[in-house]
Order: structure tokens, then sequence, then C-alpha cells
């Protein structure tokens, strides 16, 4: 389960970030994730949807309970082998901007990163 394994990080990453804050500002100890936004690269062959499922299973019990999940697509850093422009792709569309190669060079667009949190505390309402 490719999924699996992606939410599993994303929400060790989230919980550990609340668990930090919490030690740092015990005054403004966050209790519970309302939103994570992460991005998801734009390789990684995973459907948002299944991504959402898996969260919710994993969340369970954990602060981040019915937290609202936001996927953005993570933008590609490629550069062209035959014309050497360096370039961004945010579609699955492997074509160089400047002359039209498909000889295209990058590396990455797997992962699933952790953006930001948006999270209640019974102090701010805000980290
Ligand atoms: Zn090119």
């Amino acid at each position: 389960m490719h999924e699996a394994a992606l939410v599993q990080g994303l929400l060790d990453t989230a919980l550990k970030a609340v668990e930090e804050h919490n030690t740092t500002y015990p005054d403004a100890a966050v209790c519970r994730i309302e939103e994570i936004v992460c991005q998801l690269g734009l390789l990684a062959c995973v459907e948002a949807h299944t991504l959402a499922a898996c969260f919710e299973i994993f969340a369970e019990g954990t602060p981040a309970e019915g937290a609202n999940l936001t996927l953005e697509t993570a933008p590609l850093a490629c550069r062209c082998e035959n014309c050497g422009k360096n370039f961004v792709l945010r579609q699955r569309r492997f074509v160089c901007p400047a002359c039209g190669d498909e000889n295209i060079h990058f590396s990455g667009g797997h992962g699933l990163t952790l953006l930001s949190l948006r999270v209640a505390s019974e102090d701010t309402g805000h980290a």
C-alpha cells in the first residue's frame, strides 16, 4: 500500500509538530488539528480519494481525527536535455516549453510533503 505509507509519514510529521508545539507553548496547547495542507508530488501515482480514506483511518483517535486534508500538486523542477532550459512542470506533460523536446531530466516528484497545519487550541485558535 503506497498510499498508506505516504499517509502514515504525513500524519507522523503533523502529530510530531503538534507535540513539539505543545511542549514549547504549554499555555497555548493545541488540542486538535483542523486542516492539513500538503503537496503531493506530480509523479506520485496515488489517488487523492484513496489518500483521504487512508488518512481518515490513520487519524482516528489522534488529534488529527476529523481534520480536513487539502492536497496540492507539487510542481516538478525539470531541465530540458536538448536546449538546457530549466522549467517547472505542473501537469504530467513532459515536453520542453521552449523547444518541444521530450528528453527531459527531473528528479523527485513522488513524495507527500506537509505544507501547513491549521490547528485549534484552547487559547488563540492559531499556532
Ligand atoms: Zn528544450
